[in-house]
């Protein structure tokens, strides 16, 4: 039987895979592009209106039915992601991908009178949520035959930048946990870990940032999903322990694609 997979379209069939804030922006086109590829996605989010909302396009198109699980990880507790693994472990068995691709921007501002509690908060749902969904989700990815848990950084991650305050630090936070991972699990695990900054792109997060740039002028979330779809596939899974930036990404796989045809 010849494969008809390609670097674009990836076959996920059978493989199960979890995504933070997929409820909007690019975690919502990442939970679509997911499940056209015939994955089973679990869509975590906080706003439960609009989980519903990708469950029904994703049913709307006959694809594998997803699961819902409304988590507001600003207040979850580790007692809560620990039941989130276990149900994983015992539906599934195993966890192929993990997406964190939740983050909160916090509003930028001077380090000096940058708000206290606003810090707080975004190192809670940036940095905190994501050692513990990994912590609890860690076995299941262990029982998959060839996993990937995906970070999301920034390019104030990788070079800070006045007035971007705890944001920027979580970026930095990520790339740093994304490379203390790889190192204990090896170059030889089943579970590879990388971070990817998908760079400018239209969603409501750019919209905070930059009130007054127009949103036409910049990429959309669905034009990112050849990067996102690759990061997941069996073709990735060399790439461990690296930060990758969407841009050159893109432009290998656009290369690769324009070559083979
Ligand atoms: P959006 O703000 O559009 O979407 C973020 C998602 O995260 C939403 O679904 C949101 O849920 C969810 N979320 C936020 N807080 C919580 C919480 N406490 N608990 C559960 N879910 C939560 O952001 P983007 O799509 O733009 O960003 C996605 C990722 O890409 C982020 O990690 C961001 O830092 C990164 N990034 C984005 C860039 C850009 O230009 N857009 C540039 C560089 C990096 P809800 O909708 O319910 O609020």
């Amino acid at each position: 039987m010849t494969s008809t997979y390609t670097m674009t379209s990836p076959d996920l069939t059978n493989k199960t895979i979890l995504v933070t804030g997929a409820g909007d922006g690019i975690g919502k086109a990442a939970a679509m592009a997911y499940a056209r590829q015939q994955a089973q996605v679990i869509l975590l989010g906080r706003t439960q209106e609009k989980l519903e909302a990708v469950y029904d396009a994703i049913m709307a198109e006959g694809l594998p039915e997803p699961i819902i699980h409304p988590l507001d990880l600003a207040t979850a507790i580790q007692d809560d992601y620990n039941a989130l693994g276990e149900a994983i472990t015992s539906q599934f068995g195993k966890l192929d991908g993990l997406l964190h691709n939740a983050s909160i921007l916090g509003g930028t501002s001077p380090i000096q009178y940058y708000p206290a509690e606003n810090w707080d908060k975004v190192i809670q749902v940036n940095v905190n949520a994501v050692f513990k969904l990994t912590r609890a989700t860690l076995a299941a990815l262990q029982a998959a035959e060839d996993a990937r848990i995906l970070l999301t950084s920034s390019s104030v991650g990788r070079q800070g930048r006045a007035y971007w305050g705890a944001y920027a630090v979580s970026k930095f936070a990520t790339e740093g946990f994304m490379q203390v991972l790889a190192d204990e699990l090896g170059n030889t695990s089943n579970v590879r870990v990388n971070t990817i900054n998908p760079g400018a792109t239209r969603t409501s997060m750019r919209r905070a940032a930059y009130p007054a740039e127009d949103p036409a002028t910049l990429p959309t979330p669905e034009s990112l999903m050849p990067a996102y779809l690759y990061l997941m596939a069996p073709q990735s899974q060399h790439l461990h322990g690296e930060a990758i930036e969407i841009r050159e990404l893109l432009a290998r796989i656009n290369n690769d694609v324009a070559s083979a045809n």
